[in-house]
């Protein structure tokens, strides 16, 4: 019993069980990434339900996953069964959203920057494509003006709210590179007259939020935007704007299995602080990604050898800075949790020693988690890396030539167990080599100048 239970820790205790036994993970294959489909489905469900709770009923309602929080086909295939839609921002992850079946109509595309070729591509499609700057916007003049086009267009504005406590991941900072300053001298006024002169703007797109922003900071960003649809309504004389994109950036609780904040609360600080952008007038777009997927993912690795040294134990495992970059380069903004499991995959239990799990690339800061108080790892154990489903395995890093992981999704099989489901097998070695210019090998030799 227990294997399928409501409980995150619980299926996935089970599944590191099961991929254990089923030789997913083993001394051969020391690194695999497992991602909780039930768990996905379910987040997928309370993104849905947060704002149908809030929205008068009628309103055109379009979730976009950002695919960038994890570029895998059959997550976003599985999203799209879901009725989430792809925000993408790469040629690379609309390609991504169109091999999973996604439909132009529910796909937005917001890159800061798009090439003239990206442009014409999404508007043939018909894909939404929100503006970034004014430059971008005058390309989409030309496109709009040679040819007919069913995409809704927007412009992305900052609303200049401020930062979060992770200065990499903050878009609302007076100096991010992202939208229109909003605050800047004469900024407001150009994007009204932006909208006045353009008839076929008809959205408004800010993405205020991200991992580390209070969700006080997010409501205000997108209060931003909404006032700024209402006064260009209002100088247009009519509902031009008809659709807001409030973005995403829902963070997310890296400290323990409790999922907070939760949609809900985000909806409904949303709905009290911004009750016009809720009363059926406007169409809405969220864009959330982390929030999604985080806690479906878990990185398991055996651990090769257990060491001291100077009066520390360090595990040294498979997972390192190839798979969680962000934590490897900063601790300080990115930890992770990691749970310890046994040869059989089981959770550990007894005394917690304080300890370093480290990973298998070659400099001495590839720390998964430093001094951290836990079971001791010993050698044959599997260390996992918890809430790693969104920007973690799926960003692979190419350090050392660490070969990418498999991705094994897991769910109920019917019968008490668990049953595993490729999302992308493991990079082989002559595909490593492939990739690091293995057609290539008299490259450098034949043809230059003596
Ligand atoms: C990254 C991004 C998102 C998703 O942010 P999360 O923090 O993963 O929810 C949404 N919209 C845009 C424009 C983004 O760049």
């Amino acid at each position: 019993m227990a294997a399928y239970t409501d409980s995150g820790a619980a299926r996935r205790d089970a599944a590191v069980r099961a991929a254990v036994e089923q030789g997913l993970v083993s001394p051969s294959t020391p690194l695999a990434a497992l991602l909780d489909t039930t768990g996905i489905r379910a987040s997928a469900a309370a993104l849905r339900a947060a704002f149908d709770a809030v929205t008068a009923p009628g309103t055109p309602v379009l979730h976009a996953f950002a695919v960038k929080a994890t570029p895998l086909v059959p997550v976003l295939r599985l999203l799209h069964r879901e009725g989430i839609g792809m925000e993408v921002a790469s040629p690379g992850e609309l390609a991504l959203a169109r091999a999973a079946g996604v439909p132009p109509s529910r796909t937005v595309l917001d890159s800061p920057a798009k090439t003239p070729s990206e442009l014409r591509e999404a508007l043939a499609l018909g894909i939404a494509v929100n503006a970034d700057n004014p430059q971008e916007l005058a390309r989409i003049d030309a496109l709009v003006g040679s040819a007919s086009t069913r995409s809704p267009l927007g412009l992305r504005v900052n609303p200049q709210v401020g930062g979060g406590s992770i200065g990499a991941l903050s878009t609302a900072t007076a100096t991010s590179k992202f939208g229109v300053a909003l605050r800047d001298e004469g900024a407001r006024e150009w994007v009204v007259r932006a909208y006045l002169d353009r008839p076929w703007l008809t959205r408004l797109h800010t993405h205020s939020g991200s991992q580390g922003m209070p969700l006080e900071l997010m409501a205000r960003g997108v209060a931003e935007a909404y006032g700024l649809a209402e006064e260009i309504n209002g100088r247009a004389g009519r509902r031009q704007v008809d659709t807001l994109d409030i973005g995403g950036g829902l963070p997310v609780n890296f400290g323990s299995d409790d999922h907070t904040p939760t949609y809900e609360e985000y909806a409904r600080l949303l709905a009290s602080t911004v009750p016009g952008l809720f009363d059926g007038r406007y169409g809405l777009v969220t864009e959330f990604g982390r929030s999604l997927l985080a806690k479906h993912g878990v990185v398991l690795a055996r651990v090769e050898y257990a060491k001291s040294a100077g009066g520390r134990a360090i595990a040294v495992t498979h997972a390192g800075v190839q798979v969680a970059a962000r934590t490897v380069y900063a601790p300080e903004s990115w930890p992770l949790r990691v749970a310890a499991y046994d040869a059989k995959g089981r959770p550990k239990t007894g005394p917690e020693v304080i300890q370093d799990v480290a990973g298998p690339a070659c400099f001495a800061g590839d720390l998964l988690a430093e001094g951290r108080s836990m079971p001791l790892l010993e050698q044959g154990d599997y260390a996992a890396a918890l809430d790693t489903g969104a920007y973690y395995f799926a960003h692979h890093y190419g350090y050392n030539s660490l070969a990418r992981p498999a991705v094994h999704g897991f769910g109920p099989d019917g019968d008490g167990g668990v049953r595993f489901a490729t999302v992308r097998a493991a990079q082989t070695i002559d595909e490593l080599v492939a990739e690091s210019g293995g057609a290539y090998t008299e490259g450098l030799l034949g043809g230059a100048p003596e």
